[in-house]
């Protein structure tokens, strides 16, 4: 093992190395890639090594996420600490199922969750658990409003047409779950939103309304705290209203953005958070916490159990259910995600977590302030959001993110809202500075500055 630690080190040592002078991996194309890359796998094994520079080569040919250079998802950069609680999560190899298992580790899963439904203003009735990504959690909400509104759906099946809500610009997992749960895609309700791009409760209710007078049975709401594309926040407090009056779950997807729940600045996001029944964010995204570490907690703990304790005398030997934390858990074996988190957690401590979230918006700020005094840019999106939605100079945004990439200039991505379609940037790297930021503009302009041959349609049109 000391020979191969030696090697993760060396390895490590110059990918870092390497990050700082070229933050863009070489482009592979993916129809050179087996010719570009030695990945065959062979009757014999090979020298160490051999097998040291194939796997050093494929590191470094791997594109980087945690450079300054990485814009293109809801995720990026590199937490120390996280990153030494997931390898070391790597080494002692648990499974978070039982006590038994993964002993203090089962602490740890705990007291993380604790903490977050305490910030959440949660009493000892609530808890949670961790699941692999923010898809994973919201389908957990939707199994839970389903047994809520009929326990016998677990042993009989389906049998009436149930009715889900969820707005038009929320993630493509809520169908997904819809079809997962025997509810249908059919039966997926998009509520329109507003020119901000958050849900219209007006139009929730009615929909909800037309539904059963049709005769079908409106289960659940999901709202989003931070929608993928213009990072918006659905209204909790009107939702719930009517939640209420149709007695159905409230579920809040907050993979992208939940985290302003650790900032005194910013919470007043997801104003009335108390309010529903289960909430799921992702640590992985505006934490940054490597991937993934995906947390949902229902105010109830008891659907938890619910809808996801199974009795096997085979796994449960030892310890009470609350230790045993399979009791609540999607999975059988179950990877350790808390520990990177936690590891994060204790070294910065709350106002530590609440540091990195305020920073990610002041990026967005900086970004903002940039572009609107820039007259090359048109802006799309609105305060208090960290995707920065623009487009340079007229020219499609899809021209730009692929010519960057292929280029190995930049990692950015693009989408639209209401007709329009642009570059979304996003301030989710909070190892990331202003200079950051203005460098990354100064990129996209140089870049187009010195390939206008590549844009010259739409630049002379
Ligand atoms: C990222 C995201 C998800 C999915 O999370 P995964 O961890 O990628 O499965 C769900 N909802 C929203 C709003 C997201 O931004």
């Amino acid at each position: 093992m000391r020979n191969t630690l030696d090697q993760f080190n060396s390895i490590v040592k110059d990918l870092l190395e390497d990050e700082q002078s070229n933050p863009v991996a070489e482009f592979v194309p993916s129809n050179e890639l087996y010719e570009n890359l030695d990945l065959s796998l062979n009757e014999s094994g090979i020298p160490d090594k051999e097998f040291e520079s194939a796997l050093k080569d494929l590191v470094f040919k791997t594109p980087r996420t945690a450079t300054n250079a990485f814009f293109n998802q809801l995720f990026g950069g590199r937490n120390e600490k996280a990153v030494l609680g997931d390898l070391l999560a790597v080494i002692l190899n648990n499974s978070m199922y039982t006590y038994k298992a993964a002993g203090p580790q089962i602490g740890v899963e705990k007291i993380t969750l604790r903490e977050v439904c305490k910030l959440i203003g949660w009493d000892e009735k609530s808890d949670g658990t961790y699941a692999p990504g923010g898809s994973m959690t919201n389908y957990m909400s939707m199994v839970m409003a389903r047994d809520a509104f009929d326990r016998d759906i677990r042993n009989k099946g389906v049998s009436q047409k149930m009715t889900v809500y969820t707005s038009n610009e929320s993630h493509y997992s809520i169908p997904k779950n819809a079809a997962f749960t025997g509810i249908g895609r059919e039966q997926v309700r998009y509520v329109p939103s507003d020119q901000y791009g958050k849900m219209d409760p007006v139009q929730l209710e009615s929909m909800i309304e037309e539904d059963v007078k049709n005769g079908f049975a409106p289960i659940m709401v999901n709202l989003t705290a931070g929608t993928t594309v213009l990072g918006a926040f659905d209204p909790i407090r009107s939702v719930r209203r009517i939640c209420d009056d149709h007695g159905m779950w409230l579920h809040v997807d907050g993979a992208y953005c939940g985290s302003v729940l650790f900032s005194q600045k910013y919470k007043h996001l997801i104003d009335g958070i108390e309010l529903v029944d289960s909430f799921s964010f992702n640590a992985h995204k505006m934490i940054g916490t490597p991937l993934s570490c995906s947390i949902i907690v229902a105010k109830n703990k008891q659907h938890l159990y619910d809808s996801f304790s199974n009795d096997a005398s085979y796994l449960y030997q030892t310890d009470h259910d609350e230790f045993n934390l399979g009791k609540t858990s999607l999975q059988c074996g179950r990877r350790n995600d808390a520990l990177k988190f936690w590891a994060l957690w204790k070294s910065v401590g709350t106002s530590g977590l609440e540091k990195i979230v305020d920073h990610q918006f002041h990026l967005a700020d900086t970004a903002r302030n940039y572009l609107r005094n820039n007259p090359d840019y048109t802006l799309y999106s609105y305060d208090e959001s960290i995707s920065i939605c623009f487009n340079y100079k007229g020219i499609p945004a899809r021209d730009i993110c692929t010519a960057l990439y292929e280029h190995s200039e930049l990692l950015v991505g693009y989408g639209s809202f209401d007709g329009d379609e642009f570059i979304r940037l996003v301030t989710i790297n909070a190892q990331n500075q202003d200079s950051d930021i203005l460098n990354f503009f100064q990129t996209l302009e140089k870049f187009v500055e010195e390939h206008s041959e590549i844009f010259e349609r739409t630049l002379t049109e």
